[in-house]
């Protein structure tokens, strides 16, 4: 079974006589498939209910993203306009149970990432920061009563979440991180910077993670408005330009202390939450490589060279069957992590695994599938650009490929690499 390259958004036959002296030119988009690129039909381990739940999120993305998306880019401006469409398809707060949330299973949950970063990195990367890090780190680390008060707003989308951890001196190394939280009576004042926060310019709550007195961290749900915050949005990003990542200054911010994340007793704390967004990260980066390989199919069936179609060159289907190997390669993996995942059985280094494997996959299949268009792969017209751009910033967030594979290295051999000897040291 293969991806048949129909758009649902345009004629089936992109090939018209374009402005190509007479001869046939591919119209974008070419992003395509009424089908699923699932060679090992592994669609067929989901129930009926998973199927139309997927087939919902694609034909969202497709019908209502991927026509408007591109300008948005290019202006590097936050599509507020489909917020209230993400919010009817009913998936924010992804795995968490109650609250309005979904509770989906980790496969679900996968499935319907996947979907999402297939049509478009940034809008899967603005449901991941709300859902994936800002819901969950409420619904794993907040008490009853916080789950409650923050939860149910966050999952009709009417109140949107960021996840402030980075710092300009603190990225890899953010176990190390400098912003402090001093108690004062009945709040917290919070004092320091964060850099690269999602959504954080226009976001209800922000959680904050700080070093308190104790000197260890804890997570602090700063609500907008809050006098001493300030976010101001990084510009000259050339990867998920839609999104909104922001530099953050606090000043005296005074927090109530009842939105001190309850159960945050330590950084390891925070890793938890991690865990479960890089899994999330993990099935975004297989969704982007997706789409390059289709757009590329798709394209190479259209576009005439020498008279044939590109698919027919010997080298092109070699390119595009190493494309579809990696692509099923990385499906299955993931399957089964996700199995894993919902029998309890994780662990930071196999999703580690996961996230460095797909994230390398998925930059090579990119830029192949880039290639293949010629130069309409440079062109925002028919996607892969755009894709291309944003996986340099998948490959950074949630920690680099370095990071994740010296985190499966620890497991593997036993020995720490992340801090070297001081020189000298041992001597
Ligand atoms: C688009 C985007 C969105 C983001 N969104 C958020 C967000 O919403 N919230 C948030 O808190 N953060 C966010 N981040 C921050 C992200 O998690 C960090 O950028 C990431 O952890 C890397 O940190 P850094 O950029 O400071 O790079 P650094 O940590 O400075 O790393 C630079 C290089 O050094 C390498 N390196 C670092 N340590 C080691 C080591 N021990 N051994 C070998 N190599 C090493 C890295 O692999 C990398 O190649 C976002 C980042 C981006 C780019």
């Amino acid at each position: 079974m293969s991806a048949i390259p129909q758009n649902t958004m345009a004629p089936v036959d992109l090939t018209t006589v374009g402005p190509g002296n007479g001869h046939p030119v591919v119209q974008p988009p070419v992003l395509g498939g009424s089908d699923y690129t699932d060679y090992y039909l592994l669609n067929d381990l989901l129930d009926d209910e998973q199927k139309a739940l997927r087939r919902k999120v694609r034909d969202f993305m497709d019908q209502e993203v991927t026509p408007i998306i591109n300008p948005y880019w290019e202006r590097a401006e936050f599509p507020h306009e489909l917020v209230p469409k993400l919010a009817q398809l009913g998936i924010s707060g992804l795995q968490i149970k109650g609250y309005g949330c979904p509770g989906f299973s980790n496969v679900t949950a996968g499935v319907v990432i996947l979907e999402l970063a297939r049509g478009d990195l940034s809008i899967s990367t603005f449901t991941g920061v709300h859902a994936a890090l800002a819901m969950m780190s409420i619904a794993l680390l907040g008490s009853d009563e916080q789950r409650a008060r923050f939860l149910p707003p966050m999952a009709r989308l009417e109140k949107i979440g960021a996840f402030g951890l980075t710092e300009p001196a603190h990225g890899t190394d953010a176990v190390k991180l400098e912003t402090t939280a001093r108690k004062d009576g009945d709040a917290y004042v919070l004092n320091g910077h964060k850099r690269w926060i999602g959504n954080a310019t226009f976001a209800d709550y922000v959680i904050i993670w700080a070093r308190g007195e104790d000197g260890h961290v804890g997570g602090y749900v700063v609500e907008k408005g809050t006098p001493g915050f300030e976010a101001e949005v990084i510009t000259g990003k050339t990867a998920l330009r839609c999104v909104q990542n922001a530099q953050i200054s606090l000043t005296d911010v005074r927090v109530p202390a009842e939105n001190r994340l309850a159960d945050v007793h330590t950084f390891r704390d925070t890793e938890k939450v991690l865990l479960a967004s890089r899994f999330c990260v993990a099935w975004e980066a297989i969704g982007a490589a997706i789409a390059g390989y289709e757009t590329a199919l798709a394209y190479a069936k259209q576009r005439k060279q020498f008279g044939i179609p590109l698919a027919a060159f010997q080298l092109i289907q070699y390119r595009l069957s190493r494309m579809l190997a990696d692509i099923t390669d990385m499906l299955c993996m993931q399957y089964r992590l996700s199995q894993l995942m919902d029998e309890g059985k994780f662990s930071m280094p196999r999703v580690a695994l996961a996230k460095m494997h797909y994230t390398e996959r998925a930059r090579a299949i990119l830029a192949d599938a880039r290639d293949m268009l010629g130069g309409n792969g440079i062109i925002l017209d028919y996607h892969v650009a755009r894709h291309l751009c944003d996986i340099e910033a998948i490959d950074t967030y949630e920690g680099t490929d370095t990071v994740q594979a010296l985190i499966v290295g620890r497991d593997i051999t036993g020995y720490s690499a992340f801090v070297p000897p001081t020189p000298g040291a041992g001597r």
